[in-house]
């Protein structure tokens, strides 16, 4: 078996894995305690739970499980098109928008290109450059965000994509509009960019970008959004691209046939429809943001000001103080993997999660 395995390609071989954030049974297991006393704030999950819409209409779906889904998406397709200004075959659906990360990166990479992203961008990023065995250039961040200036610079005749989550994730950054959209305008024709924004629905409305109406101006840009943050579907993996409908083609050909499931499609289509839950999330997210970085602020520790759902904090011995946090219940997300190894990533949860992890963080860094 040794043999076999060093055959796979070394790229292959030296993946590091993507951590999650750990599942609250496990530390249930750990701990020898009950998962109603454990919280999770480490995976940017929606602490509202699932839209009730979205609920309904998955009770409802059940009885037809038998069937295949619809591989085209037809109905999902539509409400994104009613919802915003794009047309149906500008639309890549994905297992979560994961799995349209990667189609990007199968659909325009080779192991003789490269790919352009931020240090301190999203995990998913290098992945799945790696696993085409493409290179990566990671560009040194600036002030904790993408350096625009430095990875336009750091294109290269062989780079085919750029990855760009605004905001980002973990740091929770925001590239301003105006300099996006420079950064865009300058991108030489040979690169896609990757435009990932899957915390979008944050945004205080004059933070918002039309980066929809940029599709039809720049034919090399795709978005990607996902209904696992405000829509509260994360466990059922949905996701989508949206770019000229050309580049959505190529994506189309190297998806599975039935890459997204049916429960999946039926969910977000009524989630969509779901303002009120929508708007709940939003606002909660609001105050919950307020009340961890005023928490933090008491507690004289440095943060990241966010524009996400989470937002990361410097703890100094990070392992320590995660280590207390699991210990006393609470489960937040290390992110030294993200080169960040002083902080704690933590997700906007409930106010009465959000006052708990703080009361701990309190204490484990006191100990
Ligand atoms: C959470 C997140 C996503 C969403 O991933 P899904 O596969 O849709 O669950 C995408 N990009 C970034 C930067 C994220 O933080």
């Amino acid at each position: 078996m040794m043999n076999l395995c060093e055959l796979a390609p070394s790229f292959i071989r030296s993946i590091a894995p993507y951590q999650p954030g750990k599942p609250i049974s496990e530390l249930a297991r750990e701990l020898g305690i009950a998962e109603s006393s454990i919280i999770k704030l480490a995976s940017n999950e929606n602490p509202l739970g699932v839209s009730p819409k979205a609920q309904k209409a998955l009770m409802a779906a059940i009885p037809s499980l038998a069937l295949y889904p619809d591989g085209n998406g037809f109905e999902l397709k539509q409400a994104l098109c009613r919802h915003f200004s794009f047309e149906m075959d500008q639309i890549v659906l994905g297992n979560g928008s994961n799995d349209v990360l990667e189609l990007a990166a199968r659909a325009f990479l080779t192991a003789n290109d490269s790919a352009v992203f931020s240090q301190h961008a999203f995990a998913v990023y290098p992945l799945v450059v790696q696993a085409i065995g493409a290179h990566g250039i990671e560009v040194p961040a600036k002030d904790f965000g993408p350096d625009l200036d430095a990875m336009a610079r750091a294109i290269r005749p062989d780079t085919k994509v750029v990855f760009l989550a605004n905001p980002n994730n973990p740091t929770g950054t925001l590239s301003p509009a105006a300099d996006l959209e420079r950064f865009i305008s300058a991108l030489p024709p040979h690169v896609l960019l990757v435009l990932d924004e899957a915390y979008n629905e944050y945004l205080q409305p004059q933070f918002r970008t039309d980066s929809v109406g940029w599709l039809k101006k720049y034919p090399h840009l795709l978005l990607t959004r996902t209904f696992s943050k405000v829509y509260g579907l994360a466990g059922l993996r949905v996701g989508y691209a949206v770019g000229r409908a050309e580049v959505a083609d190529l994506l189309n050909r190297v998806r599975q046939p039935f890459n997204v499931n049916s429960l999946s499609l039926t969910a977000a289509t009524a989630a969509l429809d779901d303002h009120d839950f929508v708007r709940r999330s939003y606002e909660l997210n609001l105050a919950g943001m307020q009340q961890l970085c005023e928490g933090i602020k008491a507690l004289g520790l440095e943060w990241i000001p966010s524009f996400g759902n989470f937002v990361s904090v410097k703890v100094g011995d990070a392992r320590a103080v995660n280590a207390a946090l699991l210990a006393a219940g609470v489960i937040v997300r290390p992110i030294a993997g993200y080169g960040l190894p002083q902080w704690l990533r933590v997700s906007i949860g409930l106010e009465s999660e959000n006052a708990r992890f703080l009361q701990s963080l309190k204490q484990a860094i006191k100990a």
